[in-house]
């Protein structure tokens, strides 16, 4: 759910910004509303039930396997 607008509308974020690997440590995913754009984590345990949450992890695995080693 949306912390802003309390919409239930909302998508795993396609965009991959600076500080979400750091977020996915502590199983935080990046979300964004459909009614008002806000972008917030949520816990992954609470996205289970997004259709989309298999072809985003999907998406996050390939970017991360392209990744430039250290
Ligand atoms: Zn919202």
């Amino acid at each position: 759910m949306c912390p802003r607008c309390r919409s239930n509308d909302i998508s795993p974020s396609r965009s991959w910004k600076l500080g979400d690997p750091f977020m996915a440590l502590f199983r935080m995913r990046p979300f964004r509303c459909r009614q008002c754009q806000t972008r917030f984590y949520l816990p992954a345990s609470l996205g289970d039930h997004i259709k989309q949450e298999r072809e985003w992890m999907h998406e996050v695995q390939e970017r991360e396997e392209k990744a430039p080693p250290d």
